[in-house]
This record gives structure tokens, sequence and C-alpha cells, in this order.
């Protein structure tokens, strides 16, 4: 089987894990701060958090901007459940806006419409989460516009777009966000296994993604409420977690970033070939904005289901049959049954539905060969005929 997406490791990575497993601290040594300030010279941002998933430097983003009980967070229908799942964590409430038609990230537009409503309705959100699909960039310049005007905090979900850039800056730089969020999962650009990253220019935010990332606790006295007992003296100032990424990993995130442009380039190539290869077939195909770059994390295709004859179920299984690792990214987080147990239905966000009715994610990442790409095209060609 081709999977849709897969890890690359060196012998560099392997030499660096193996240095720190022998001679260095496997945990709370000097790796991870050097991964975090690696990762930040290379978004040129202020300050790298690092933990041991997204979905963790997603929570700890949420509890440092405030977010609670009460408060309301805003994410695209079309992305991972963790997107969602950060607010509810915190005792917030969860909503989403639409995606946009043709880059499939959520609608600036629609997010304007909501947010008029809600503000007549006194019920603005505290956070917005845009997430850049596939690693193509959000109309940040809009969100932040909005954010700025209707008074919200924005977090980026870039869990598919690290390397690529917006308006000549690289995601991760928080241009038009107060935190943005890197994952660091086998399938996504560059992997430390498991792990996640939380960006951020500001100080008093890393400072209390810090505290959150492990148990809330200080050795710093300028943070302390009461005054030191002694030198052996810590304190807990905030009611954090353990979400700690280890100096194993964060050594191999290291040696991973050193080929992050390289990866991101090889993703790119391969895109174009499929964009020339599927050009004349009955498939909408992900588009790319000029201007900006994608870190190109996923390759979906549409399905213009009124011109082929098998289902988009029955091209889906004859994908796998050929062994081709077709997957589906996302089932809309609103149309889960944990989430539609709250208030949401089928026809809420109609764009996302519609996106989720013909979506096919095909194989995508850097070891990815000619021939297995050509395979696919095959298989696919084989698959949308009746
Ligand atoms: C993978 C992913 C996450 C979660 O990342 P983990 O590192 O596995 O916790 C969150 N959001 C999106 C959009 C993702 O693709």
């Amino acid at each position: 089987m081709i999977p849709y997406g897969r890890h690359e490791i060196s012998q560099a990575d392997v030499d660096t894990v193996i240095d720190v497993l022998q001679n260095q601290f496997l945990t709370q040594g000097a790796q991870v701060p050097k991964f975090e300030k690696t990762v930040a010279e290379y978004c040129s941002v202020a300050h790298g958090v690092a933990v041991n998933s997204a979905t963790s430097a997603l929570h700890i983003a949420c509890l440092a901007l405030g977010l609670g009980k009460g408060d309301w967070l805003w994410t695209s229908p079309l992305t991972f459940v963790a997107s969602a799942n950060c607010g509810l964590y915190c005792g917030a409430e969860v909503d989403f806006v639409d995606i946009d038609a043709a880059s499939w990230n959520m609608c600036p537009v629609k997010l304007e419409q909501k947010l008029l409503k809600a503000k007549a309705e006194g019920r603005l959100p505290k956070v917005v989460v845009p997430v850049h699909l596939r690693g193509e960039p959000c109309d940040m310049a809009a969100i932040g516009a909005l954010a700025k005007r209707f008074g919200f905090k924005v977090i980026e979900d870039a869990s598919h777009a690290i390397g690529g850039s917006y308006a000549g800056q690289k995601i991760g730089a928080c241009a038009h966000s107060d935190i943005t969020v890197f994952s660091f999962h086998p399938v996504k650009i560059v992997t430390t296994a498991e792990g996640g990253m939380a960006m951020t220019n500001s100080d008093e935010l890393a400072t209390r993604m810090g505290l959150f990332r492990s148990h809330g606790i200080t050795r710093d006295p300028a943070l302390m409420t009461h005054e030191a007992d002694g030198a052996w003296y810590y304190q807990q100032v905030e009611l954090g977690y353990n979400y700690r990424l280890t100096d194993l990993q964060a050594a191999l995130g290291i040696s991973q970033v050193q080929r992050l442009d390289a990866f991101v380039a090889k993703r790119h190539a391969l895109a174009d070939r499929y964009d020339t290869l599927l050009a004349n077939l009955p498939l909408t195909l992900p588009t790319r904005a000029k201007g900006n770059l994608s870190g190109l994390h996923l390759y979906p295709v549409r399905l213009q289901l009124g011109k082929i004859s098998p289902s988009h179920g029955e091209v889906f299984d004859r994908m796998r049959a050929a062994g081709i690792g077709v997957n589906l990214h996302y089932i809309p987080v609103h149309l889960q049954p944990f989430y539609k147990s709250m208030v949401f239905t089928k026809g809420d966000f109609p764009e996302a539905e519609r996106y989720y009715a013909e979506a096919l994610t095909l194989p995508l990442f850097p070891a990815l060969t000619k021939a297995e790409q050509d395979e696919v095209v095959a298989a696919l060609t084989a698959a949308i005929a009746p």
C-alpha cells in the first residue's frame, strides 16, 4: 500500500538521537531550548514553546489567552478534531465558520457576517482558530483585521503548514495572529515522532505557555506570588500539565528542520506533476495562491460526481483495493456524533459538507517516487471510469 503520507529519517537523524541517548539528558536538557530557538529563528518569531503534540500546543495556547467557561472558540469545520477540542478542554463553547469554496480554508467573508451577528447577540468569540488546510495559507490579513475590529485573539493551526509562507513571511511569524501552532506527527512535514510547538511574539504568552506545559510550576522569583522559602523552592502558580517534549525528540526535530525547505520543495515538485497528470480528469484539483507558499502537507482532489458513474465511496474503495492508501481530510467536525450532540446538524456548514462528499487525499510525501505517482494516477483513472 502506498500511504498518503510518510516520514523520512536520515542517518544524521539517527546519529543525533543516539548521541542524546548515550551522552545527554533524556528530558529537560539542552536540546529542547535549542529546538525552540531553531524553529523560532526559521520563522523569524520571538519564541517557540515545544510540547509533546500540536494538540497540547493548542490547549496551552487557549489557556494562555485566558479562554474559559462562558467564552467561545470558533474554528473551521474542515479540520482535525483537535482544532476544536482545545476549546472544550478549557470549558469554552465551540462554533464553526464555513469554508471558502475555492481555497477550502475558513472564509473571511462568512467570518465577518457571523461576527456581526454574534456582536448583535453579545456572544463574540474570544479565540478564532484558522486552519491552514493542506498547508495552504488562510487569508490572514483579512482575519487579522477582523480580530482588531472585533477584539478576538487568533491561534493559527499550522499543523500542515511549517515551511510555508504568507505574503513573504514564514508561517509561524505570527504577523496576523497571537500564536501559531505546528505539529510534528510523522505524517506531517517534519517529525519528532509525537510533538508540537507554539510560536509567539509575545513574551507574556510565551511565559504563560511555558508554565502550562510543565505543571504551572516556576523557579523564577519574578513569577511567584509568595516569597521563596529557600534555594530549593519552586512554586505552583497555575494548574498546568506535563506536556513536555523529550530531548530525544527535540534532537530529532533539530535534525529534521535542516531538511525542511528541501522537503517542501520536493512536495511542490510532486504536486506540480499531479497537477499536470490529473488535468484532464473530471476532478477539481487543489489550488495554490500566488504570492504565498503552501507547506503542502496534503494533496486532496474533489471528484466531479456529476461527470462520473461510480460513487465517492466506490472510488475510495477501488483506490484502496488497488493498493493506494487514499484518505479523507476531513470529516467536518460538526458532523462528528460528539459535536452533533451539542447543537449542530447536517446543513449547518454546507460548503464543508460539499467538500466532504467529494474529497479524496492522494499520497504525497518527499520520498514518493515518480513511478509510485504514476501508479496513483493510473489507479485513479481506472477508479473513476464506469
Ligand atoms: C495533526 C493535526 C493536529 C494535531 O496534531 P498532533 O501533533 O497529532 O496533536 C491538529 N490540527 C490539525 C489540522 C492537524 O492536522
